[in-house]
């Protein structure tokens, strides 16, 4: 893919980039490296000072930075501005957490004195998605620059002046030189990085196909990865839920960033006894849903963010009639437009068996499927590849119980979508990846865990 901002509303190409020579390579890789010797050994209280300082940059910019995404991916402007302010949240959360985090932790032993040091690897390669262009970036650069590491970010093709600019925040934030710089290059570069004795590890956010070929790399060089992939996440809506916030909610966790997100709600499984009222009251959400110009504060849904995106959704939900699945709305992409618009749409009747039941839909897209009782709901939230998230909804105790033990996902969440949270830990099972971001769990992946055994 072309290094380039196109603008998914209008199609229009607003600037393309040179992909960095091998030798920009080679020499930013030097820089980093460099970097490293000297940043290691800043204090927690230097990169605090400088995180925050990234924080007050965030703020105060953010309806610039806003426009940045909503320009190179179609977000709607208003979740743009608060992807933004979520970035500050996470510099913060790190800034005065990450010293406890990263403290020796004694050890009682029958030595005379054993503990537990972290200490960082040295260069550390993000491998990020354009979804959420600025917080994939910070959730990752917050907790490896205080941990100590220096980052290097090969960000998506398609927002390469968001990825400048998450560099220049740092910089300008007071981060030293070659601590945290952007490569402009393409996927197929990304093997011969890791084949660098001088990057430690990677962490990659993105398709399944985009973490299997970075874990093959990583695994032919012994280097530890961090993926967070796709996943289709359950929607559960049982008899004694509270239909009106369900409802409400499931909206919102269908169609954040247009669709385009891995935790969005996918599968939505409703028992049967509330199921009629429940596709009503959706249905007619959708129905309210404003289509437009992301740039425009009232617009819900904006475009998809590229043409293959769109098209592959399209596919995807032609293979669902085709499998028996029937469109209640929406259902192709909307016509005439320059941009990649698709509409809210609801497929219901998809028969769980087919191949199809089992794929990740990317964008405003929402299967529904109905069950008898909380067995089937847990038997179908568990009958897919991916483990991400699950959201349920239910007022009785025993139900709640038995959906956190039984589901399989890194996350549930009960009576609330899933959401990330620089507080809690984020990450999936099975082919939604492994490894967890944000929380302590998320400063740990990327340090060296040194025991310390004193006689
Ligand atoms: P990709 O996985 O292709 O892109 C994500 C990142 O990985 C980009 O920086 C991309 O670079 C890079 N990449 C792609 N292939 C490789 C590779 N072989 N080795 C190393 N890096 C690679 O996502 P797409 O944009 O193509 O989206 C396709 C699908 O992926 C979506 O429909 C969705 O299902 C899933 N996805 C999931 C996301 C999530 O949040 N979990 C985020 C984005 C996508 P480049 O842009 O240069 O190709």
């Amino acid at each position: 893919m072309a290094i380039a901002t196109i603008n998914p509303a209008t199609g229009e190409t607003i600037k393309t980039f040179e992909p960095l020579s091998d030798g920009e390579i080679t020499a930013k890789l030097d820089l980093a490296q460099q970097a490293f010797e000297k940043y290691r050994k800043t204090s927690f209280t230097e990169r605090s000072l400088w995180l925050q300082q990234a924080a007050i940059i965030l703020e105060q910019e953010k309806a610039d930075f806003g426009k940045l995404m909503t320009l190179e991916m179609g977000k709607p402007l208003k979740a743009a501005i608060a992807e933004v302010e979520k970035c500050a949240f996470v510099c913060r959360y790190y800034a005065e957490n990450a010293p406890g985090f990263m403290a020796d932790v004694p050890v009682k032993t029958d030595a005379s004195h054993s503990f537990i040091r972290y200490q960082p690897l040295g260069i550390i390669l993000a491998v990020m998605p354009w979804n959420f262009p600025f917080w994939q970036v910070f959730r990752f650069a917050a907790p490896a620059l205080m941990a100590g590491n220096v980052g290097l970010l090969k960000h998506a093709s398609n927002v390469p002046q968001c990825a400048l600019a998450i560099a220049d925040i740092l910089h300008r934030a007071g981060f030293p030189t070659g601590a945290f710089q952007t490569l402009l290059i393409g996927a197929a570069k990304v093997a011969d990085l890791m084949a660098d004795d001088r990057v430690k590890a990677a962490t990659l956010t993105g398709s399944e196909p985009a973490g299997a070929s970075l874990a093959a790399a990583c695994g032919k060089q012994i280097k530890k990865t961090v993926l967070e992939l796709g996943g289709s996440d359950p929607f559960i809506v049982l008899e004694s839920a509270d239909l009106e916030a369900a409802v409400t909610t499931a909206v919102t966790a269908r169609m954040l960033n247009s669709g385009q997100s891995c935790i969005a709600a996918k599968r939505f499984i409703v028992a049967e006894a509330v199921a009629d009222k429940f596709e009503k009251l959706l249905l007619e959400k959708f129905q309210a849903l404003k289509v437009g110009d992301p740039m425009l504060p009232d617009t819900d849904l904006g475009p998809l963010a590229t043409v293959d995106i769109l098209e592959d959704l399209d596919k995807q939900v032609k293979t669902a009639v085709k499998s028996g699945g029937k469109v209640l709305i929406g259902g192709n992409p909307i016509p005439d437009s320059p941009g990649n618009f698709y509409p809210p749409t609801i497929i219901i009747d998809i028969p769980v068996d087919t191949a199809i039941a089992q794929e990740e839909f990317f964008g405003p897209v929402a299967l529904l499927f109905r069950v008898p009782d909380l067995d089937a709901a847990i038997k179908l939230a568990n009958d897919s590849p991916f483990g991400l998230g699950a959201s349920a909804w239910t007022n009785n105790q025993q139900e709640s119980d038995r959906l956190i033990q039984e589901i399989e996902a890194g996350a549930v969440f009960i009576n609330s979508m899933v959401k990330s949270d620089p507080r809690l830990p984020f990450g999936g099972i099975k082919r939604s990846g492994y490894g967890r971001e944000l929380s302590i769990q998320g400063i740990h992946e990327f340090v060296n865990i040194k025991t310390v055994w004193v006689k």
